[in-house]
């Protein structure tokens, strides 16, 4: 098979590592990277540490509006897959560029093939609903983590077609933990390049959704909260958000946050493994919480993924700074067992669906 893989934004690099594993010698992988994402700390550094080939064409498309952004890069992929004429267009996820690969595909007729469908929140006033919903109907193959995101699709008349596979992520979880198992410690940067020192004990946030970011009020609460801790948070901002998140920290004196770089998909398990609890707004982390059985505090307004929310794993809080201490103050239960995102095999049973539906 000539598969064309889109990618463009950080969880679809890890994503893509683990199929591109799964894929290799078996079929020809051409991966199309549209530049969402694109500097040292978002983008090249996924592609060292997770040795994910060189994208063949790379667009260099990133900021602007949804709009200019998804059609720009619709225009670039649709000349691509004229030119390559693949077997399938495979994306994941939910983000402009999964969206953009799946139009550009569907009306020239070249089957998709949906990793990581199914998931829903139930509003459209998240944008990347409306990717994930536009997606999954113009797609020939789902592919659902879990029997959840399955019965979803079967809602909106979907199943046929569809599989649960398991989550892809615990694909790159499983085989990058085991190489953190041998790291004594990780580097990490502030802003102006100088390295920083981890704590012993601390918080691990992330925080970047449009819905907390697009203005001072939900992260200066979030913020707040972190601030109030016994021990500290470690923040790798992303960039889009530096500019706010340090002028907040800097108006309201809160001492108590480590702004850092982005970091690498290993040292962001290593955060993980280290950290006290984890405060997130990030579909891929919170996951990664449940897997590595650290409490989570999700700051969103909707549930993502209800399968981690047992036990007080993984709770859901506004934007309140009283709630999320509130939230974390909790206890958690874990039962061992209760695994629901597959066997970290997902991207070879993706690819073998694919072989049996050429
Ligand atoms: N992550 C990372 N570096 C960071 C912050 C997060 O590698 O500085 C990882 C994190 O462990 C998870 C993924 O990036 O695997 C989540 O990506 P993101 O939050 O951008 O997207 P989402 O999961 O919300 O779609």
């Amino acid at each position: 098979m000539k598969i064309v893989t889109i990618v463009g934004a950080r969880p679809q690099f890890i994503k893509a590592a683990a199929f591109s594993r799964a894929v290799k010698g078996r079929h020809q992988e051409i991966l199309v990277h549209t530049g969402q994402h694109f500097d040292e700390n978002m983008s090249d550094v996924f592609f060292k540490e997770l040795d994910i080939p060189k994208p063949d064409y790379n667009l260099g498309i990133s900021g602007g509006s949804h709009g200019r952004m998804t059609g720009a890069m619709m225009a670039e992929i649709e000349s691509i897959l004229m030119k390559e004429k693949p077997d399938w267009v495979l994306v994941y996820g939910d983000t402009n560029s999964t969206l953009a690969g799946a139009l550009a595909a569907v009306k020239i007729r070249i089957p998709i093939a949906h990793v990581e469908a199914g998931i829903r929140l139930g509003t459209l006033s998240n944008p990347e609903e409306v990717n994930r919903i536009v997606t999954d109907h113009i797609s020939q193959i789902l592919f659902a983590p879990t029997q959840l995101e399955m019965e979803n699709l079967q809602k909106e008349n979907l199943g046929t077609g569809s599989y649960v596979v398991g989550n892809i992520m615990y694909d790159s979880y499983l085989h990058c933990m085991k190489q953190i198992e041998e790291m004594e410690d990780v580097e990490i940067y502030d802003f102006t390049g100088q390295k920083i020192k981890l704590p012993e004990q601390y918080y691990y946030l992330t925080c970047h959704r449009q819905e907390n970011t697009y203005d001072d009020v939900p992260l200066k609460e979030i913020l707040k909260a972190m601030n109030q801790l016994e021990a500290p948070a470690v923040y790798p901002v992303h960039p889009r958000n530096r500019e706010r998140a340090e002028r907040l920290c800097r108006e309201n004196h809160f001492q108590n946050l480590l702004l850092i770089q982005p970091v690498g998909y290993k040292e962001s398990l290593y955060l993980l493994k280290k950290c006290k609890k984890v405060v997130t707004d990030s579909g891929g982390l919170q996951c990664e919480a449940f897997y590595g059985k650290k409490q989570c505090v999700t700051v969103f307004g909707w549930a993502g993924w209800p399968q981690t929310m047992v036990g007080n794993r993984n709770q859901l809080s506004k934007a309140d700074a009283h709630e999320i201490l509130e939230k974390l103050s909790r206890e958690q239960e874990v039962c061992p067992d209760y695994q629901p995102f597959g066997d970290g095999h997902a991207a070879e049973k993706i690819v073998e669906i694919m072989e049996g539906k050429r």
